[in-house]
């Protein structure tokens, strides 16, 4: 019988204080059967496959894990054994994670992010029913075609989208309306919105060990350069600048982009507003630099870094990037 696979890799959601009255600094110490064996009805859903891929807070996760957990998305999508998949996951870098099996995981099949903000040991933990809701939201046929997913707060969202925008409280994901594409309710799945078809190519897997590095340099005003000439000499293919308003660059970004882009890197104005988009600006191309479009800096370097392990051109990232 057909089912779906549960493939926890650690977070909030499999961790417990030692203070049930603590929401914050606690540990991980649940395994993903555990997980789900304590999650009433969780099993009637469908018949669910547990596999602990790892087990860690997000802040931890290195790229060569990330790329591990995609291999293995890839291979389960094409089991025709697995139904859907859903993937345990610490919130503070969920986001990433979701953008990077954006870019490189092309199937029908739901794959569903998902985490919670406070501990399981919590008066009112979150990850019991965000977990159930995951479940349920793989299961659904309707979930077919939509893309990676995440369900967080009774709110399913457009993987592509995603993005942390709140420390501490159970709707830090999708508060603003941006990126949902649907609710689950008493346990029913509703949905208002299908994203667009990707425009791109997947980005393939194949090949990929690891990723070259690409940092981000916030910008201010009276910036200073050495973060720039930092990046350099460390070897980075790649600065995002995480800039002001539609991507404008101070005196030091623009200095050290330039050297950047001289000594071979590619140079991306994204912004450090977290809505909107950075909009191309004539004198990109002369100096350079290309623009994120609607890509925030963390996924303007998830896709820097995956696009130039695929020894991608600038010019062809320009619209990668616009694509997006
Ligand atoms: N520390 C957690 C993490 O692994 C935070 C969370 O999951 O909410 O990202």
């Amino acid at each position: 019988m057909a089912g779906l696979l549960l493939i926890g890799t650690g977070g909030t959601i499999a961790a417990t204080a030692t203070d049930t009255q603590r929401l914050t600094d606690y540990q991980v110490t649940q395994g993903i059967d555990a997980m789900l064996a304590a999650i009433p009805g969780a099993t009637d859903i469908a018949q669910v496959h547990c596999e602990q891929l790892f087990n860690i807070d997000s802040r931890a996760l290195r790229t060569s894990q990330v790329i591990r957990l995609a291999r293995r998305v890839r291979q389960a999508a094409d089991d025709p054994a697995v139904d859907g998949i859903v993937i345990t996951h610490g919130t503070d870098s969920l986001e990433e994670t979701a953008f990077f099996l954006h870019l490189t995981i092309d199937t029908p099949k739901p794959v569903v992010l998902v985490g919670a903000m406070r501990p399981a040991s919590a008066p009112s933990a979150d990850g019991p029913l965000n977990l159930l809701n995951a479940l349920r939201v793989a299961n659904a046929t309707d979930s077919c075609e939509r893309g990676v997913l995440v369900v967080m707060n009774d709110s399913i969202l457009a993987g592509r989208w995603a993005a942390k925008s709140h420390t501490t409280r159970v709707d830090a994901f999708g508060a603003d309306g941006l990126g949902i594409l649907g609710n689950v309710c008493d346990g029913a799945v509703h949905y208002a919105l299908r994203p667009d078809p990707r425009r791109q190519p997947v980005l393939p897997l194949a090949g990929l060990r690891s990723l070259p590095m690409v940092d981000i340099i916030h910008d201010y005003q009276d910036a200073p350069l050495h973060a720039y000439q930092a990046a350099i000499q460390a070897g980075a293919r790649g600065i995002v600048v995480a800039g002001m308003g539609n991507g404008s660059l101070s005196t030091a970004a623009e200095r050290g982009c330039a050297q950047a882009v001289r000594k071979g890197l590619v140079c991306v104005r994204a912004s450090r507003v977290p809505r909107g988009t950075v909009t191309p600006k004539a004198s990109d191309p002369g100096l350079g630099l290309l623009a994120a479009h609607h890509l925030n800096p963390l996924q303007a370097r998830i896709l820097l870094r995956v696009a130039l392990a695929h020894g991608w051109t600038p010019q062809a990232i320009a619209q990668l990037l616009a694509d997006q």
